[in-house]
């Protein structure tokens, strides 16, 4: 697989052509934004941990028949994934309500919700994201009748499965942020699961203390960030790290035993 040209550049994410025209590399950076781009800085290594978080949350889902883009990692900043057209609609899911649905209609935060509730907003940085209804999406073409119906079938599977993730390991899932592209297969129309799903998008509350591991952290200069998300990288058993420490230590010991002979 051979690298080609940027093809975008996104706040945490670049694309790049590959020798595949339906294949292309999504390489995550450690640039994290906020507040629609007024708060940034770079914070080295979440690239790295949101990575292979997105990885591990996106192979679950494939196993459990949720079509994604994701068609393996590369390395520790890259995967290949597929070329989609993506709909311009961030889909916004809450179990909980905290953020900004607590400043705009009131409500208590930590609430928690009888359903999930999906929102939709107009993926535009330079109106802000803004809230739009159902039938914005359908006035304005943004996507189809059909293609709103799958999404929101396949969005409460991804909840109900994520939520059981997460729980397994501790942590509540509050709320997520997810993307969806049109793609064919098989000379099919079919709408599959893109983006990235991790502590980037995701709220997640340790179950016992309600610490946020997610990127509130930066949000709300919480510090500590790369700590929370090797955390639940950590808690997903992605990241062995007492086996990594230990195997660093056992390669020390050999070579100053190797010395003193
Ligand atoms: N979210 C995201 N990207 C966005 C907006 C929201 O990933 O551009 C995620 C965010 O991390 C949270 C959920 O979607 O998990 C709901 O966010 P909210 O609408 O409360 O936004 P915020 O409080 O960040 O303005």
């Amino acid at each position: 697989m051979k690298k080609g040209k940027k093809l975008y550049e996104g706040k945490a994410k670049i694309i790049y052509a590959t020798n595949d025209k339906n294949l292309v590399i999504q390489y995550f950076k450690d640039d994290a934004t906020a507040f629609n781009n007024q708060k940034k800085t770079t914070i080295e290594g979440k690239g790295v941990l949101n990575n292979r978080i997105s990885e591990h949350i996106l192979s679950n889902l494939s196993q459990i028949g949720i079509k994604n883009h994701l068609v393996k990692r590369l390395n520790m900043r890259e995967q290949i994934i597929k070329l989609v057209e993506i709909i311009p609609i961030e889909f916004i899911v809450r179990n909980v309500a905290t953020g900004s649905i607590t400043k705009r209609l009131g409500i208590e935060d930590g609430t928690v919700l009888k359903e999930p509730l999906i929102e939709y907003c107009l993926k535009n940085d330079k109106l802000g994201d803004p809230l739009i209804s159902e039938d914005h999406i359908l006035a304005f073409d943004w996507a189809s009748k059909n293609e709103i119906d799958k999404v929101k079938k396949m969005i409460l599977r991804i909840n109900d499965f994520m939520i059981g993730m997460f729980r397994g390991v501790g942590i509540k899932l509050i709320d997520f942020k997810l993307e969806f592209g049109r793609i064919k297969i098989d000379e099919k129309n079919e709408v599959i699961l893109a983006d990235e799903i991790s502590p980037d998008t995701c709220r997640l509350w340790d179950s016992i203390t309600e610490k946020k591991l997610d990127k509130d952290r930066f949000r709300k200069d919480l510090g500590d960030l790369i700590p929370a998300y090797t955390e639940v990288a950590r808690r997903l058993g992605i990241l062995h790290e007492q086996s990594n420490v230990s195997a660093v230590n056992v390669t020390k010991l050999s070579s100053i035993k190797r010395k003193k002979k």
